[in-house]
């Protein structure tokens, strides 16, 4: 449905593709989008400081530089969501994007629903980093977390989590609707010295879901990201 926004939200693309640039100058402006294109990593990285846009949409492979290292430089300074657009081949350089603090990723081709659909979610984030500490309950569906008071209802029971459990949980929950790496789960809930105990994950996860899934192998709320991480689900 177009016009959801009163005000325009400024979107500055940094790809070199014209075929994607030509698609999305036509697709979301309807949708209350203003974009500012750059086609280099030099002109973007001018583009970031001198507009503040609301959102950053970067490809990964630019003609002058990594669109890794003008993720690295906008995140030296500030904190404007940024969506990456990858190929499908680029898992690992999609991993690092999202570890130098990338708030997601969608891959090309991607549908115009999907990559409105993420730029909310990354838009939602912000707001809510934003006001860390003013709100702390959030409700997805059938659960309900109450980050205050280190609480999580299932259909408004209380279920209990262990420690790391619920670290793991509340984690997911702060980055909610974004994909967390294996990595920023394993520093955020053990520490920076366990980032590479992949299994770890697998073993919580599976108790997580066992706890607040309806049907833990099909899991609604809390998916798997192939080769990337997890991600909780907001809608
Ligand atoms: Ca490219």
């Amino acid at each position: 449905m177009p016009l959801t926004t009163t005000h325009d939200v400024t979107v500055l693309l940094i790809e070199d593709e014209a075929e994607i640039r030509r698609f999305l100058r036509t697709t979301l402006p309807p949708y209350g989008y203003r974009l500012y294109e750059a086609t280099t990593g030099a002109e973007g990285l001018a583009q970031a400081t001198s507009r503040n846009p609301d959102i950053i949409l970067i490809d990964l492979g630019l003609p002058d530089m990594d669109g890794t290292e003008v993720i690295r430089q906008i995140r030296g300074w500030g904190t404007i969501p940024i969506l990456v657009l990858s190929a499908r081949d680029q898992e690992q350089v999609k991993v690092a994007a999202l570890d130098l603090g990338a708030d997601d990723y969608v891959t090309k081709p991607f549908g115009v629903d999907e990559l409105l659909a993420r730029m909310r979610a990354a838009s939602r984030h912000a707001a809510r980093a934003a006001s860390d500490g003013v709100e702390s309950t959030y409700t997805f569906g059938d659960l309900r977390v109450d980050l205050g008071r280190r609480q999580v209802f299932v259909s408004g029971k209380e279920v209990h989590l262990t420690p790391i459990e619920y670290k793991m949980f509340a984690t997911l929950v702060r980055y909610a609707g974004k994909v967390v790496t294996h990595r920023q789960l394993l520093k955020e809930v053990w520490g920076p010295l366990h980032v590479d105990e992949a299994h770890y994950l697998r073993v919580y996860m599976r108790q997580l879901r066992n706890k607040v899934e309806a049907n833990p192998a099909q899991p609604r709320h809390l998916v798997t990201e192939l080769g990337v991480g997890y991600r909780l689900r907001t809608e």
